[in-house]
């Protein structure tokens, strides 16, 4: 596969919910002068209050999405806690098309289909600084329940394990300085960086 200078790529972020990937997600946008743009995904889960249907997600129902699926529409689709989500095939086209690139906020399973099949892509995986950091902003942004965080912590340990398979893994202990690194990595394509820090974080999680 060969990469095409003239399209924009794929930039990957992955994170366990309450790593603080959305606030981070944001400032690059905002930073980027507009030739960074947020990719919108479709969803059968229902809006949060002040979420809008074409700007946060497009909300569908289970049978639309599946019809969708039928159509071959998604360059990736995955359940995630129990709700579809996808990445609509137009949509990235159109951009990457005209030169943008394009973030991808999406989960591990997600990343696993589409490293297979784009080139130009760079991948992120946000850790928290530690799992009880992790559930304590779950409980502070106040969005789930309690068994909803549950369930978000159990599945946050899975997701972990696939952290190595990432271009780049960022522990967020720090807002400004992990957008630092990420402006190093996105705007500057830098490879390489101190990295240590975020290893020995994710030996620990994973350790626990
Ligand atoms: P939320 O419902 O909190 O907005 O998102 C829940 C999870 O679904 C997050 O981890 C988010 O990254 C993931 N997600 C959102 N859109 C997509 C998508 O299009 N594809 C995949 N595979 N995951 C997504």
């Amino acid at each position: 596969m060969l990469s095409d200078l003239t399209k924009g790529k794929l930039i990957i972020f992955a994170a366990p919910s309450g790593a603080g990937k959305s606030s981070l997600i944001k400032k690059i946008v905002e930073s980027s002068d507009g030739k960074i743009e947020l990719s919108v995904s479709v969803t059968t889960r229902s809006p949060r209050e002040g979420e809008e249907h074409g700007r946060d997600y497009f909300f569908v129902t289970d049978e639309e999405f599946n019809a969708l699926k039928i159509d071959n529409a998604f360059i990736e689709h995955a359940t995630v806690h129990e709700y579809q989500y996808g990445t609509l095939k137009t949509f990235i086209d159109e951009k990457t098309n005209s030169g943008k690139d394009i973030i991808l906020d999406i989960d591990v399973q997600g990343y696993e289909q589409i490293k297979k099949s784009f080139v130009d892509t760079i991948s992120i995986f946000i850790l928290p600084p530690s799992l009880e950091e992790l559930e304590q902003r779950l409980k502070d942004r106040g969005l789930d329940s309690e068994n909803v965080i549950k369930k978000r912590l159990v599945n946050a340990k899975s997701e972990l394990m696939y952290a190595e398979s990432f271009d780049h893994i960022l522990v967020n202990d720090n807002f400004e300085k992990t957008i630092e690194y990420l402006k190093l990595i996105i705007f500057d394509e830098k490879k390489s960086y101190d990295s240590r820090k975020s290893n020995n974080i994710l030996k620990d999680l994973l350790d626990k």
